[in-house]
């Protein structure tokens, strides 16, 4: 998948778990850096790809997109499996300790868990793609749902922009829609 839906499905996941499961407090602060981490889960997965966004904004971020797909075995390899979440799990707690001491009032767990969230629903959308994904590497088996290759999405193509993307749109209407009464709720009681 793009960027733009990777993204868009993150953001999807936080608005979901921030709605039903809201924490007792959440500073604006807070919320703010969350969604900024969520967005950068949502496209991490793919920095083992050289023409990542990230790599591609940054001067000579090209060749470093090339050593660390290599690095990490190709596209979609290790960055795309629970070992790869559980390693950026533990790298982003790790940076996320060293900021602590100049982030004031930020909640940094509530920050982690909206990162985890972002790199959670990038391999879940790619799981929808032809691709597939190696959820469970060692084991080399890319999963894929559908499970027949055929009615999988192709990235970037019609079925990504014309389905899932308007798909995850319409969710959001749909589901902000359906719960308004408890976002307006949450806003009033736990922003700080
Ligand atoms: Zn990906």
């Amino acid at each position: 998948m793009t960027a733009r839906t990777h993204d868009l499905a993150a953001i999807t996941a936080l608005g979901v778990v921030f709605i039903l499961r809201p924490s007792a407090t959440i500073t604006l602060s807070t919320a703010i850096v969350a969604v900024l981490a969520n967005l950068i889960g949502g496209i991490t997965p793919d920095i083992d790809q050289p023409t990542a966004p990230l790599w591609r904004n940054l001067p000579i971020g090209k060749y470093f997109g090339r050593m660390f797909g290599m690095l990490n075995g190709g596209h979609r390899f290790l960055t795309h499996s629970l070992v790869g979440l559980y390693l950026f799990g533990l790298a982003a707690h790790w940076f996320l300790q060293l900021v602590h001491p100049i982030t004031g009032s930020v909640d940094l767990d509530l920050v982690w868990r909206a990162f985890m969230l972002g790199m959670l629903s990038h391999l879940v959308m790619d799981t929808l793609t032809k691709e597939g994904v190696p959820w469970l590497l060692p084991i080399p088996i890319k999963f894929g749902v559908p499970p027949l290759k055929r009615l999988r999405i192709t990235t970037g193509k019609a079925g990504e922009t014309l389905l899932v993307f308007p798909a995850l749109i319409l969710f959001n209407i749909a589901f902000y829609f359906a719960h308004y009464h408890q976002l307006l709720n949450i806003l009033h009681r736990h922003i700080t």
